[in-house]
């Protein structure tokens, strides 16, 4: 039987999944690859198509689209603004294309979801030439909050069609606005260093702290690059770690500022989107942290209380999908993410043409 096969570059993992197309698309294997290497994903001779997951589109690459020579090439041009993912989907797809030339491959977009934001999210304060030039704020996580998007029009079809703000706090974390399933607005800017701070990296930082890294302590591009990739975020402010887990049950001063930080930014940022969507219907918890810390989730519903969000704690331990009281103004849910099977749903959607 013919199957898609669904690859996520990282950097330093590549997470698969196979899923049958017949009779519906089925997940029937996956896993994640540390090291990335493709010679290890165990890849069947009947596979119909490759479908992968893209960072970054740029300005002119946003639905799903079959991989040609200028779609390879279109990837390749934004590969700087998204180092970490852009580059090692791009050597999976060249890998591929080696060892299976007729196969179908498709990339889908990170950045696509977001595409259509009004023009003031889709800005910067910066002269119009540099935005036709691609300097926008293209938002990231687009396949996760299509999924949720998707999901929430089961789990609660009313609020589906409404303003809902939603938290993937991973170890990338960002947040979107929706109204009525489209995004209107994303925390994440023209690269995934904005917003939220993040595992390693810094979120919105003031331009100025790097103007004076490289003026005051002369840094060079590429160690300013690294920083603000790898040694900020959690693990820069707590000097620990990068891992959520490990922080919270730290008691170093440090690992609690970091917990403090995260939670107070991820409340503001909702504060802020809520005013992107023109007032809040309800809220949505997933990814990493999202799905699997009832105490995060606690934290930031408790500073939201005044939006009229009140936690039920039992729900919340206990995993949802609801996590607020039955007399709550508004609700939260926590819903697992699946960006694989969206990726899927795509490559299948495009390879039946
Ligand atoms: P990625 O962006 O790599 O896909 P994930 O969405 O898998 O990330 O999230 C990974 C992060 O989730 C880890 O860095 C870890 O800090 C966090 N995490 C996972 N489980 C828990 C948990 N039980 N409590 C708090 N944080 C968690």
């Amino acid at each position: 039987m013919a199957t898609i096969c669904v690859l996520n570059a990282g950097s330093s993992t590549l997470k698969y999944a196979v899923y049958e197309t017949a009779p519906t698309l089925g997940r029937v294997a996956g896993g994640t690859i540390e090291g990335g290497s493709l010679d290890r994903v165990p890849l069947p001779d009947d596979v119909a198509a490759f479908g992968h997951r893209v960072v970054h589109g740029g300005p002119h690459l946003s639905q799903p689209v079959a991989i040609d020579p200028e779609t390879f090439a279109a990837i390749e041009a934004v590969s700087p603004l998204a180092p970490l993912h852009n580059p090692p989907a791009l050597a999976v797809i060249r890998a591929l294309r080696d060892r299976f030339p007729d196969t179908m491959q498709v990339a889908c977009f990170d950045t696509g979801f977001h595409h259509g934001h009004p023009a003031v999210a889709d800005r910067f304060a910066i002269p119009d030439a540099l935005y036709q030039e691609g300097v926008r704020r293209y938002g990231f996580h687009g396949l996760s909050y299509e999924y949720i998007a998707g999901a929430l029009e089961t789990v609660a079809p009313a609020i589906a069609k409404g303003r809902v703000v939603v938290a993937h706090l991973g170890s990338g974390a960002s947040m979107c606005g929706l109204v009525g399933g489209r995004s209107v607005d994303s925390s994440m800017g023209f690269t995934a260093l904005d917003g939220l701070p993040m595992g390693t990296r810094s979120g919105s930082l003031d331009a100025g702290v790097i103007l004076w890294l490289q003026q005051t302590k002369g840094w060079s591009v590429d160690r300013v690059e690294h920083f603000l990739y790898h040694d900020c975020g959690l693990k820069g402010l707590s000097g620990l770690s990068n891992d959520m887990r490990v922080l919270l049950a730290s008691d170093a001063s440090l690992a609690r500022l970091a917990v403090d930080y995260f939670v107070y930014h991820v409340a503001r940022t909702a504060g802020a989107l809520a005013a992107s969507t023109g007032g809040l219907d309800a809220m949505v918890f997933t990814a990493g942290i999202g799905e699997h810390s009832p105490e995060i989730r606690s934290r930031v519903l408790r500073r939201l209380s005044w939006l009229g969000f009140e936690v039920d704690d039992t729900a919340n331990a206990a995993g949802g999908p609801l996590l607020t009281a039955s007399g709550s103004r508004l609700p939260a849910y926590v819903i697992p993410t699946d960006e694989e099977l969206v990726i899927a749903r795509h490559t299948a959607a495009l390879f039946r043409g």
